[in-house]
């Protein structure tokens, strides 16, 4: 199955996208995560990137586009992909229709102030990309996961939050109601607790 997730930054996307592919078998496509890794390693879409990613503004669409198109010939994805972060302009779901079928977008809804207090207290683990909020970590400042320091986002940081909101809201949230009228979206509610919220996924997905 070809899913897309949807949803505000903070909306719980990429931990959700990382248990329903585990449980489904195929491969958590994250242009957030690619990205990050090209910043890290220094390519030139790594540079051009960082710049939109440190102010909290979108990537070009051509550039996401292109590294979603390439990632999808690879052979893990023959038996279905979830993309997660990817479409966040219409332009790109435009884009996304020429080269992918999808079977079912999931968008995980939440309010503003819930993803303020979320994001702002999120940590993760640049090695193996481990998430954690600062009021379970109890002091903690390394990853439970592989041991390696655990640092805030630069994009996580209070201003560019609210820049990431605001962005979701003009260019993001437009696809709701794309899918909806293409009778491929599911909602289901970001806020309830995190098994909850996969069980709900899981039962729209029908798996
Ligand atoms: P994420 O980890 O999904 O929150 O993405 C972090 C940042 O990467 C975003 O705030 C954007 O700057 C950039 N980014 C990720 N996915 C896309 C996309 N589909 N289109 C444009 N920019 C993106």
């Amino acid at each position: 199955m070809n899913i897309i997730f949807l949803g505000p930054p903070g909306a719980g996307k990429g931990t959700q996208a990382v248990r329903v592919c585990e449980r489904l078998g195929i491969p958590q496509i994250s242009t957030g995560d690619i990205l990050r890794r090209a910043i890290k390693e220094g390519t030139p879409t790594g540079l051009e990137a960082k710049s939109y990613i440190d102010k909290g503004e979108l990537v070009p669409d051509s550039v996401v586009i292109d590294i979603v198109r390439d990632r999808l010939k690879e052979s893990d994805c023959k038996n279905g992909y979830v993309l997660d972060g990817f479409p966040r302009t219409v332009a790109q779901a435009e884009a996304l229709a020429g080269f992918a079928e999808i079977d079912k977008v999931i968008d995980i809804a939440i309010e503003d102030q819930k993803l303020i207090d979320r994001l702002s207290g999120r940590r993760v683990c640049l090695s193996c990309g481990g998430t954690y909020h600062v009021s379970t970590l109890g002091g903690a400042t390394t990853c439970a996961k592989c041991g390696a320091e655990l640092v805030q986002r630069a994009d996580d940081k209070a201003e560019t939050v609210l820049s990431r909101l605001s962005v979701y809201h003009a260019q993001t949230a437009p696809l709701i109601s794309y899918y909806k009228e293409r009778g491929k979206l599911a909602e289901v509610d970001g806020a309830q607790a995190m098994d909850d919220c996969f069980n709900a996924i899981l039962n729209q997905l029908g798996a």
